[in-house]
């Protein structure tokens, strides 16, 4: 297994910020990531796993640890029967593909989803009235002391979250789908990429949702909207001027930029409306929100 050091992650954000990863390391096989896992534990070093790195915020001073890239046939997607079959690192785009191809329906919504298989279940991603608890039959999770097949109950899927630590890898997930015609996929797809369109900063480089949508009866985005921030900006990162829940780089942004507008964002919710915002997005490395002055 080829060990790259000091390798630059912002090129594996959507966002693309963040310093580099001490090593990063590309695994094919379930053997392969294994012995990845087992590497980096008995050298004691911390393990974050990179999907497509679209919720993802890496310190700009990096992350000490070993990032893992899924690849090879961890990276790719095929349909069994009416299971679609995906690597934790293979690309909802590509999955998608693969089922309107056989005609088999229930991942559309993933359409609007720029993640991984595995960032899925790891984020329980979803939209449009779906997730993946929804269509997810079982994952199978890799981590140092071995291998097993978790069926959503057991991985803690709710909204926005799962019970997956970091060092638990998922390397494969299979989903129920159901049959549906090439033709009415393709039309569903279409239709929900326009709703996106027309609702989100879908041109700009950002990491989806910012925070995730509070108990209250406005959305993260409404709120950050009734707070004035839209179009706010701090250093090379603003709040999108089209949708307040995404954080847009509008030009060579920092991570320390976003966190600053992250902290603003949540300081006028507490202080206009007493909404205490937890952020969607995931950190990497030295990151974290300063708490709130309550
Ligand atoms: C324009 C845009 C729109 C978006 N819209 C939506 C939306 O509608 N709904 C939604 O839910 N999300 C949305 N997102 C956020 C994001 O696409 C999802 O959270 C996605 O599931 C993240 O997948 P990823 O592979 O990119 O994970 P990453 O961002 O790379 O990682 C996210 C987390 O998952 C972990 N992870 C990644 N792969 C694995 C794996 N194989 N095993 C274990 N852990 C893993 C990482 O360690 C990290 O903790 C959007 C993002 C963008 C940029």
């Amino acid at each position: 297994m080829r060990i790259e050091e000091n390798f630059e992650l912002a090129r594996f954000t959507t966002i693309g910020t963040g310093g580099p990863a001490r090593a990063l390391a590309r695994p094919e096989t379930v053997p392969e990531l294994q012995e990845t896992l087992r590497f980096a534990r008995e050298r004691d070093l911390a393990v974050a796993t990179i999907g497509l790195g679209s919720n993802l915020l890496i310190a700009d001073t990096g992350f000490g640890g070993l990032v893992l890239k899924l690849a090879g046939a961890l990276a790719q997607a095929e349909i069994r029967g009416e299971l679609l079959v995906a690597g934790g690192g293979a690309p909802n785009a590509v999955a998608l593909h693969r089922a309107r191809a056989a005609g088999l329906g229930g991942f559309e919504f993933a359409c609007a989803i720029p993640g991984t298989a595995g960032g899925g279940v790891r984020m329980n991603a979803g939209a449009y009235g779906s997730d993946w608890a929804a269509i997810l039959e079982r994952a199978l999770v890799v981590s140092a002391d071995g291998a097993g097949w978790r069926t959503p109950a057991e991985l803690g899927l709710s909204y926005r979250r799962s019970g997956l630590r970091q060092g638990q890898v998922v390397a494969e997930a299979e989903f129920r789908l159901t049959p549906r015609p090439s033709a009415e996929i393709k039309s569903i797809v279409a239709a929900l990429q326009a709703q996106r369109k027309a609702a989100q900063p879908t041109n700009k480089r950002t990491y989806g949702s910012v925070f995730k949508n509070p108990e209250h009866e406005l959305t993260a985005g409404r709120l950050l909207e009734a707070c004035g921030l839209k179009g706010h900006r701090l250093g090379g990162a603003q709040i999108s001027p089209r949708h307040a829940n995404f954080i847009e780089n509008a030009d060579g942004a920092r991570s320390e930029d976003a966190i600053a507008l992250m902290t603003e964002a949540r300081r006028r919710a507490w202080e206009q409306y007493g909404v205490e915002l937890e952020h969607e997005v995931v950190f990497l490395g030295e990151l974290e929100l300063p708490p709130l002055a309550k």
